[in-house]
């Protein structure tokens, strides 16, 4: 089915501009774009509104399948609520199912977006046996994750996501071993630093040198909660100078104040309130019998014990050091969308109009053309995606029609999953999937092999 979008105003990100332009869809793609006659069968007027490529959510955390038999999707449908046509899973060294059976669920239900996934190294280290989070690989046990990652190749997996606070028994050399078990050097590397905070920028260092020693990219994970506490500035530096010195380096980040993860983590051992110089009362606890209450140090103590899995909202980065990190050229914007069924961080549902609504509309401190690049273009050359990213003819037909004046995140820590106002329209694989604020045709996504490419540096957004 044919549809045309009219009077709408889309981004030429060659001129950093906005510019009214008329598109027609036919079978999935893009095939005209600019002042044309003729009515179709579907005619969307997007008047007053920018017509934008999906939104690229280089960081999310999918569902787990076997958990959720009945209610296959709900992270990915807040995803597409808020705008995203295409997310990538896997992240922080994590994945929720095998990627044989995650991928082969994707390809036979389609999904509510277009999906990608990382390899987990804490997955692999489960995988192998290893059950100590605080002991490193022995050698025999790094070959054997080598060849696990070799055998999810023909899956086409985006490369390796480490979650090294996760497991503290990580060392250096089995990440860089890791590496090895790739091909080529074009797949990439994520990862979710060592520590936060007074440990940023040692992080920081690690990584940018693990990509330096592997010849790798590396995708730096959610540097608003490693980095923002006092040490965005250096570490927005050190990412300059790896570039400068020929590194591929990026990150990502979510734009709130507040991180959330499993209370039974290592990112919760013993030191973790003094380096954020928070107290108890900085965490928020997400799920029965105690949604929504702040931590006392005995209810913290508690639940850690009884609830280890139990996601919790962690109060403690500046939101000024955020801002500052979405302002860098150097980095994307991903959601790192975390929910167990609906529970979670609200940023699984507000991330991207967030961004639009907060930060470039009320507060004034991103540009519009800036932001949108960091959600579209960027992570599409990122992830090596030709054809989505922009608006021109031949291109895939992922589409979010929105109002800049009202596009507004509702979701919040009480309401974790409020899908956000003023997104018209969502249209996937040149079909719409939500009109209005209503998810009208569900599974439109499919899964996207990773494409390797020759080695090459890629851009800063604002180059
Ligand atoms: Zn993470």
């Amino acid at each position: 089915m044919a549809i045309k979008i009219v009077n709408g105003q889309i981004p030429n990100f060659d001129k950093g501009t906005l510019e009214r332009a008329d598109i027609l869809i036919e079978a999935g793609k893009i095939v005209k774009v600019g002042s044309f006659e003729g009515d179709t069968d579907e005619m969307i007027d997007a008047k007053g509104r920018i017509v934008s490529p999906g939104f690229i959510d280089i960081h999310m955390h999918e569902e787990t399948f076997d958990a959720v038999s009945g209610v296959p999707y709900f992270a990915s449908v807040y995803e597409l609520m808020m705008g995203s046509t295409t997310c990538v899973a896997g992240n922080c060294g994590n994945n929720r199912q095998s990627i044989h059976s995650f991928v082969e669920h994707v390809k036979e239900h389609g999904a509510p977006v277009n999906y990608m996934t990382f390899l987990g190294h804490n997955y692999l280290r489960r995988a192998v046996g290893i059950e100590d989070r605080y002991r490193a690989a022995t050698t025999a046990e790094i070959e054997k994750m080598k060849a696990l990652i070799e055998a999810c190749i023909p899956y086409g997996i985006v490369g390796l996501s480490y979650g090294i606070e996760y497991s503290p028994g990580v060392d250096f050399d089995e990440m860089a071993e890791l590496a090895k078990g790739f091909p080529n050097k074009s797949y990439l590397l994520s990862a979710h630093f060592r520590q936060d905070a007074d440990g940023a920028v040692d992080s920081i260092e690690e990584l940018v040198r693990l990509s330096r020693v592997t010849g790798h990219p590396m995708q730096i994970s959610h540097i608003g909660s490693c980095s923002a506490y006092g040490h965005m500035k250096r570490s927005l530096e050190l990412m300059a100078e790896a570039r400068a010195e020929g590194l591929d380096i990026l990150a990502d980040c979510y734009p709130y104040d507040a991180f959330a993860t499993t209370i039974g983590s290592a990112v919760f051992d013993e030191g973790c309130f003094e380096r954020w110089q928070k107290g108890y009362e900085a965490i928020l606890l997400t799920e029965s019998p105690y949604a929504n209450q702040f931590c006392t140090k005995e209810l913290f103590e508690s639940v850690k014990q009884t609830h280890p899995n139990m996601i919790v909202a962690a109060f403690v980065m500046n939101e000024h050091e955020v801002i500052e990190a979405l302002k860098d050229p150097n980095v994307l914007v991903g959601s790192d969308s975390l929910y167990k069924l609906n529970q979670g961080h609200p940023r699984g549902a507000g991330t991207f109009p967030r961004v639009l609504g907060r930060y470039v509309r009320e507060l004034g401190a991103i540009p519009l053309m800036d932001a949108l690049r960091r959600m579209t273009v960027a992570p599409a050359k990122r992830l090596n995606l030709q054809f989505k990213g922009e608006i021109k003819a031949g291109y895939d037909a992922d589409l979010v029609i929105f109002d800049p004046e009202n596009i507004t995140d509702l979701a919040d820590f009480e309401h974790p999953t409020s899908p956000p106002a003023g997104i018209d329209y969502v249209i996937i694989n040149g079909e719409v999937a939500v009109e209005k604020g209503t998810l009208e045709r569900k599974n439109l996504g499919t899964y996207i092999p990773f494409e390797t490419s020759e080695e090459r540096v890629s851009e800063s957004i604002l180059d």
